[in-house]
């Protein structure tokens, strides 16, 4: 991949950079299907704020050490570290994770008792031994020892979903894909009072309205995925959001009805 400026893409961008970037009809349409009537100046209004949004995350996101690399198996394994688990736990044993499997192939052949052992402070550990086993020999047995490029391939250990496999494309190959977890989900429900589905990280119509959003662009789209994440864990938390501080303040849903 080319340089992507770690660890958060690019940060710097205007709003008709943006508005170029950003699939304005097909949004409006999803959420005029969802019973919006003002469906096209809600995006509009969002896009106006995504400056703001990046350059809040260049202020404020979270500087985790897998952010500050692309090499596919470190960012690949980072994210199955962090499925379930907190960001700093997940710190805290990184570089010794990786100074013990450095690569698919040692990881292959490594003790199941070590792996569990280097993992276990995260909780899972059978089941995150299980998929770590699995996802090295898939590297290692079926990829010549390189972490797959495609969705589908990326997705094909025990407990890796999408999420996992679209952050791997997006983090390690710079391919424009949209994140949803629900962090992404809480966010842009409440900025565009859109009804969220239980489980949002397996709603087509969510997948897609968020793959209209993204940027086209994959510096952009770092950056807009990063500062999703980061807002909805730092600033728009589930019981207490914090809309005075938050740069989506201005376009946000759900600021405006507090606000009365
Ligand atoms: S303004 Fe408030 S509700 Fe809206 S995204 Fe920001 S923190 Fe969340």
């Amino acid at each position: 991949m080319g340089n992507v400026k770690l660890p958060f893409g690019r940060t710097q961008v205007s709003a008709d950079e943006i508005s170029e970037l950003v699939r304005v009809n097909r949004a409006s349409q999803l959420l005029h299907e969802s019973g919006k009537t003002d469906s096209e100046d809600q995006i509009r209004s969002f896009i106006q704020t995504v400056p703001d949004l990046l350059g809040w995350l260049e202020q404020h996101g979270r500087e985790f050490p897998w952010r500050y690399t692309t090499d596919p198996w470190r960012v690949y394994v980072s994210e199955i570290l962090l499925q379930r688990t907190r960001g700093d736990a997940v710190a805290g044993i990184y570089d010794e994770f990786f100074s013990q499997f450095p690569d698919p192939e040692t990881l292959n052949r490594a003790d199941e008792k070590d792996i569990h052992d280097a993992v276990s402070s995260l909780g899972f550990g059978n089941q995150r031994t299980r998929t770590l086993q699995e996802v090295a020999e898939l590297c290692h047995c079926e990829y010549g020892g390189d972490v797959p490029k495609d969705l589908e391939a990326l997705k094909q250990s025990w407990r890796v979903g999408p999420y996992s496999a679209r952050a791997c494309l997006l983090f390690a190959c710079a391919e424009p894909y949209a994140l949803v977890d629900a962090n992404v989900a809480r966010v842009i429900g409440r900025v565009l009072d859109y009804e969220m589905p239980t489980q949002p990280h397996k709603s087509k119509t969510v997948y897609e309205l968020m793959e209209c959003l993204v940027p086209d662009d994959p510096e952009i789209a770092r950056a807009f995925n990063l500062a999703f994440l980061d807002l909805g864990a730092l600033i728009c938390t589930p019981d207490e959001p914090q809309c005075p501080s938050c740069p989506l303040e201005d376009c946000c849903a759900f600021a405006a009805t507090r606000l009365g």
